[in-house]
């Protein structure tokens, strides 16, 4: 069954169609982050009035914590947390390595300690997969191995050897869920070139741009993803993996990549940073005070039709937990509704004009 199918172009720009298991969704498309089986602060309803189709959650830490056992219990994730869109799921070796509990590489994993009772864990890509498909998300990412930035050139190699080799073991074929691979290779062109070589060699439904975002320049980013595009199938979906701002998301478009996901949008703006379409705006600065525009004159969401800036304002003075979730729920539907726009320009041919104005504003 052909799960995606591209059906306009503008330079290395596409605009496809992805079918899941719940559903299909028009590419490129930005996914809020789930990690904990909830966008923070937001309902179900809040994410389907924004157009949210599509989350992502990770498989490491619901496994840890509700547990298999309780998903089940529900019949799935979707049902746990009363979500009907798709939900992606990451494997978790991301995280592993990042917090406390990463105890080892193994040849066969990653082997870690439950930070909660202390058991200890060895998840290798088809115990990943497992748990994957318990948690019943809609898209599987694979397990790989994602050193930090910067490392060294033999760390980020044996990283590309490790997550080739998992991603060969790595179940693939599923009718109930598809399988992503992740190409690794840190900053390195000839790393990102073979391990991009080796996983297009396998017969993954999409493929993941990992180990990108973490602190490495923008322009080296850039240089990674068009190397690694390059190579991929073309008629596979690309996920760039932890990129959510306006400027690199339509950067990286550009250069062929079609999902994204970040919590760029949630942070910012439990953190009182609202994204526009004139740039990013900091409400807690004195110059809104009183002001009694909407946060964004041309955003339809709930927050920009119901409420001032001026309100906005003092709720972050306050530290009122409303400000949070008012401004969240505006940066999602904007961030949504700037991807709509994105698709729209790629359809018209009009991408580069478009980038141009962001550019202006996000720069
Ligand atoms: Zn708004």
């Amino acid at each position: 069954m052909v799960m995606y199918k591209i059906e306009y172009e503008d330079g290395n720009a596409r605009v496809g169609k992805l079918r899941t298991p719940h559903g299909e969704i028009e590419t490129p498309f930005f996914m809020p982050v789930a990690t904990k089986a909830t966008v923070k602060t937001l309902t179900p309803e809040e994410l389907y009035s924004c157009g949210v189709k599509a989350i992502i959650s990770n498989s490491l830490h619901l496994f840890l914590r509700p547990g298999l056992e309780v998903l089940e219990k529900h019949g799935g994730l979707h049902k746990f947390m009363n979500f009907e869109g798709i939900i992606f799921t990451d494997s978790g070796g991301f995280q592993i390595i990042r917090e406390g509990f990463f105890l080892g590489i193994r040849d066969e994993g990653i082997l870690f300690r439950s930070p909660y009772d202390g058991k200890k864990y060895l998840f290798t890509p088809e115990f990943s997969k497992e748990v994957q498909l318990r948690i019943g998300s809609d898209v599987a990412m694979m397990l790989d191995y994602c050193p930090p930035y910067p490392v060294s050139y033999e760390e980020a190699k044996k990283a590309v050897l490790l997550t080739s080799r998992w991603a060969e073991k790595f179940p693939k074929g599923e009718d109930k869920q598809l399988s992503f691979g992740i190409v690794q290779g840190s900053v390195y062109e000839d790393l990102r070139k073979k391990c991009a070589e080796d996983l297009a060699r396998l017969n993954f439904d999409g493929y993941g741009i990992g180990g990108l975002s973490i602190g490495e320049p923008k322009d080296v980013m850039h240089r990674m993803v068009e190397i690694v595009n390059s190579i991929l199938p073309k008629d596979k979906p690309r996920y760039l993996m932890g990129v959510g701002s306006p400027l690199e998301i339509i950067e990286e478009v550009k250069r062929g990549v079609d999902i994204f996901d970040s919590v760029f949008p949630t942070r910012n703006g439990r953190h009182g940073s609202a994204l526009t379409w004139q740039g990013k705006v900091n409400i807690r600065r004195g110059e809104f005070k009183n002001d009694t525009r909407p946060l964004d004159e041309n955003c339809s969401c709930y927050t920009c039709q119901n409420f001032s800036r001026s309100y906005l304002y003092h709720l972050f003075k306050e530290k009122e937990l409303l400000g949070m979730r008012l401004l969240t729920i505006h940066n999602i539907c904007f961030l949504q509704e700037f991807m709509a726009r994105l698709r729209e320009e790629i359809k018209e041919g009009t991408l580069e004009k478009f980038a141009r104005e962001i550019e202006r504003v996000y720069r």
